[in-house]
């Protein structure tokens, strides 16, 4: 099932490639692996993945524990700042930092352990209620404060849009956010590369790689539907 289902994303990520005149190898497939079992992991691994997306702290250490060490591990939940110490050397990418004191808090973690931790700055950027996330106008001098960390890096921004059952819903704020994320690339800020563009899931990624995304976060479509139980929802 996750062979086919992962042809099947496969297909559809060189489809919107070609469409937007843009090369496969501009976009990672991060595989959403929150929830599933190690044995579903290795069976996407079997199929080529190396990249894998966790979004609970206690989750990503169990399963970088028992997985081969040449995973790239994406921390895409809400990061607490009391468990950055246990993440910040096995996370490849931390997608989530939404505040000064988290980005602090990594770099200082980062430092202890003589690492640098790529990180992206989680955008609202439908300006939605519910949401974790910067909002847009914040971005910028957040990203300037943060820049003078050494031991951590700004790769770029990373977004959730809005559910929605038509994807073309969202191509605004994708659209939004790759806007953003010029904007502040062309001020060539030291130790900010602006190279990573997080955005589009299961529902959204092909207009997510047509509008610029360079790093796509797919779970169910890979993984298949997600069951949460009590255990799952602290
Ligand atoms: C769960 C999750 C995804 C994957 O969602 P699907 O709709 O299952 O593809 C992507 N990004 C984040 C931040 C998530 O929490």
């Amino acid at each position: 099932m996750i062979w086919d289902n992962l042809n099947y994303v496969e297909a559809r990520i060189n489809a919107a490639c070609k469409r937007a005149g843009r090369l496969r190898e501009e976009v990672t497939l991060i595989a959403v692996s929150k929830t599933k079992p190690i044995e579903m992991i290795e069976e996407a691994m079997k199929a080529g993945i190396r990249e894998f997306g966790e979004n609970k702290v206690q989750e990503l250490i169990r399963k970088y524990e028992s997985l081969p060490t040449d995973i790239h591990w994406h921390l895409i939940g809400h990061l607490q700042t009391n468990k950055v110490k246990y993440i910040v050397d096995k996370a490849a990418f931390i997608h989530s930092v939404d505040s000064y004191r988290l980005a602090e808090q990594i770099n200082k973690e980062a430092e202890k352990k003589n690492i640098v931790s790529n990180i992206l700055i989680e955008v609202n950027i439908a300006e939605e209620e519910s949401k974790f996330g910067v909002a847009k106008e914040e971005v910028l001098p957040l990203i300037i404060e943060v820049a003078k960390f050494k031991n951590i890096r700004v790769r770029g921004l990373m977004t959730v849009a809005p559910y929605t059952e038509d994807a073309e819903n969202n191509r605004i704020h994708f659209r939004n956010l790759r806007q953003l994320y010029v904007d502040i690339k062309s001020k060539n800020i030291d130790n900010v590369s602006m190279d990573v563009l997080s955005m589009g899931m299961t529902g959204d990624y092909e207009v997510a790689i047509e509008e610029g995304a360079t790093m796509i976060r797919v779970g169910t479509g890979i993984f298949g539907e997600r069951n949460y139980n009590i255990l799952d929802r602290r």
